[in-house]
């Protein structure tokens, strides 16, 4: 009998990785636990919600569009989710469902893991301004980065972002680019590391986001979109010499801190990373 339901809200969700890393986490420690994908329809979010719940779900991860929908959905909001402005893993205890994001400590391990030289007091250029952006920007600034250079193809949102930034993390040194071939490479001079958070490199025919060689040599360029093979960015840095890395680490590592959220004990991270890798190697570029 299953014991306990976990899922995935969002809209759409069929494409999700997460059944199978879950999956693997549950059977490599004979856990009588479920994780299913529930597409709920943005204008039914709230009372889709309240169903699942009402149901007996006992944990949901949130992707697009209701990361941002559900904040005030929940009884609780954790302190990684006031930071991210955005949830995406649920806990439903006694006391009502909190909210938590896993994704800025899900990028700050997949730094730690793939080997990332260390940016405190260090200078990063982060391409992109939408959500993941955003969780990589608190990652930076907790890990002490001196200096976020913030490059988006809508200069607007990338301000709002800085601004956003800047009112949790007083001491950080915020800087709003252009997107144009000339401002990002003035703005990669000296830095440690560039984080690609655009969806560029997600849709065959995409155009690179930048070229990796304005970078400085000694730069690691992390691309957050992930597929079955090299991105188109992760396989030009590394012609050229770079060491880089696509997102599939800090998928792993997002959900790998919603395991511990929710069962309270360590998740089997290498099996969990043996069915990313096998379910993404029979699926076309995805994400989940
Ligand atoms: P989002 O909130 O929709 O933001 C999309 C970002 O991509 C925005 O900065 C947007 O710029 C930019 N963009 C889209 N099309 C572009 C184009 N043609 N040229 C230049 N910029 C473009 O999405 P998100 O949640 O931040 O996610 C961004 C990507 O990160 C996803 O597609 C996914 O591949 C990846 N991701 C990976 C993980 C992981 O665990 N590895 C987690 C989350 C996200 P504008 O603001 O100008 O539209």
């Amino acid at each position: 009998m299953i014991a306990e339901r976990y899922g995935l809200i969002g809209y759409p969700v069929s494409h999700s990785l997460s059944p199978a890393i879950f999956g693997a986490a549950f059977a490599a420690l004979g856990m009588s636990a479920s994780y299913d994908l529930y597409p709920i329809p943005p204008d039914h979010l709230a009372e889709g919600l309240k169903e699942l719940l009402e149901g007996g779900v006992n944990g949901l991860n949130v992707t697009v569009p209701h990361k941002t929908a559900v904040v005030p959905l929940m009884r609780g909001l954790d302190e990684s989710a006031r930071l991210a402005g955005a949830v995406n893993t649920i806990v439903s205890g006694k006391s009502g469902v909190v909210g938590f994001n896993t994704d800025s400590g899900g990028f700050s391990d997949s730094l730690d893991a793939l080997g990332v030289p260390d940016v405190m007091g260090g200078k990063v250029l982060v391409l992109g301004a939408g959500g993941a952006a955003r969780a990589v920007g608190v990652s930076l600034a907790q890990r002490g980065a001196s200096t976020i250079f913030l490059a988006n193809r809508d200069p607007e949102r990338a301000r709002n972002l800085a601004a956003a930034l800047q009112g949790h993390f007083s001491n950080l040194h915020l800087r709003v680019v252009g997107f144009g071939p000339e401002e990002i490479p003035a703005a990669a001079e000296g830095c440690v590391l560039c984080v690609q958070a655009t969806s560029l490199g997600l849709m065959p025919g995409d155009p690179l986001p930048t070229d990796p060689a304005i970078f400085p040599r000694n730069c690691f360029l992390f691309d957050l979109v992930y597929g079955p093979k090299e991105t188109p960015f992760v396989r030009r840095a590394r012609e050229l010499g770079y060491r880089a890395a696509d997102g599939k680490e800090m998928l792993l590592r997002q959900g790998v801190r919603a395991f511990r959220l929710w069962f309270k004990r360590e998740p089997p991270v290498e099996a969990m990373r043996g069915a990313l890798f096998q379910v993404l190697g029979k699926k076309p570029m995805d994400q989940g």
